[in-house]
């Protein structure tokens, strides 16, 4: 069944004019097909009750929750080889709610603020459809590409930095991890190809970060990022 994002007003559904075009010229959809349209976080089955013009009903709320009692926020480094595309795509997969692209001091990318902005659109555009392939009700926010310092100053109720210098014996997310509880904020922040400088583990510190081991193995900037989204995917999906 069709499925398009819109805003339910009084039990009709309204669609934006690309989607009613396609709807009606593409899909060729008549009048009494149902489809589903999502508003905010809700799922309803809808009918078409016209085409010409068109109008779309509500017939029932079909209560599908999607997201995780925990919003996971992931700041990665740029990445080179579109890497960090991957990280968008199945982040999103993984229920991750917002995503701070970030250059850091040894981000191999480096951008004007106009590749900035064309950098953002492609990561939405990469959002967009990996939440129409998994079925997400809500749509994860990309924020604008920040500077590291800018990233660390932003508040959550936690926040993990994965420092792949700490030793493994420091091996604390399962811990630090349980911490967290439904309905809290976490952000995790993953460093680039080269890692983080010294001077940026010690801003970290300063924040009042906490500092996490991924394990003794060195991962790539976008397997540490799947590693603690599929953590807090695991543990989000686990509450009851
Ligand atoms: N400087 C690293 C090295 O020694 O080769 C390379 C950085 S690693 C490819 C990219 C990022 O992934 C790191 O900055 C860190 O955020 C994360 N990471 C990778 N392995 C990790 C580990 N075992 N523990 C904590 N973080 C890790």
């Amino acid at each position: 069944m069709d499925r398009f994002f819109g805003k339910i007003v009084d039990g009709q559904a309204i669609i934006d004019d690309d989607k009613a075009h396609h709807l009606v010229h593409v899909l060729r959809i008549n009048k009494g097909e149902k489809i589903e349209i999502v508003d905010t976080g809700e799922l309803f089955l809808c009918e078409v009750a016209s085409t010409s013009p068109l109008e779309i009903k509500v017939l029932e709320n079909l209560y599908k929750p999607s997201e995780l009692p925990i919003k996971v926020v992931l700041a990665f480094a740029l990445l080179k080889g579109g890497h960090d595309e991957l990280v968008l795509q199945k982040g999103t997969e993984l229920g991750v709610s917002e995503f701070i692209p970030y250059i850091s001091s040894r981000t191999i990318i480096r951008l004007d603020e106009k590749d900035k902005a064309k950098r953002k659109a492609r990561f939405e555009k990469i959002v967009l459809s990996s939440v129409e392939q998994c079925k997400r009700l809500v749509i994860p926010t990309v924020q604008d590409i920040k500077s590291f310092d800018k990233v660390i100053s932003q508040k959550f109720d936690h926040a993990f930095f994965a420092y792949e210098g700490l030793s493994h014996e420091s091996f604390n997310l399962a811990s630090e991890a349980a911490k967290v509880k439904p309905g809290e904020s976490v952000l995790l922040i993953v460093g680039p190809e080269g890692g983080f400088s010294e001077k940026e583990v010690l801003a970290a510190d300063e924040k009042g970060l906490t500092s996490v081991s991924l394990g003794k193995r060195i991962l790539r900037a976008e397997t540490a990022s799947l590693y603690m989204a599929s953590v807090f995917s695991f543990l989000g999906e686990s509450y009851k």
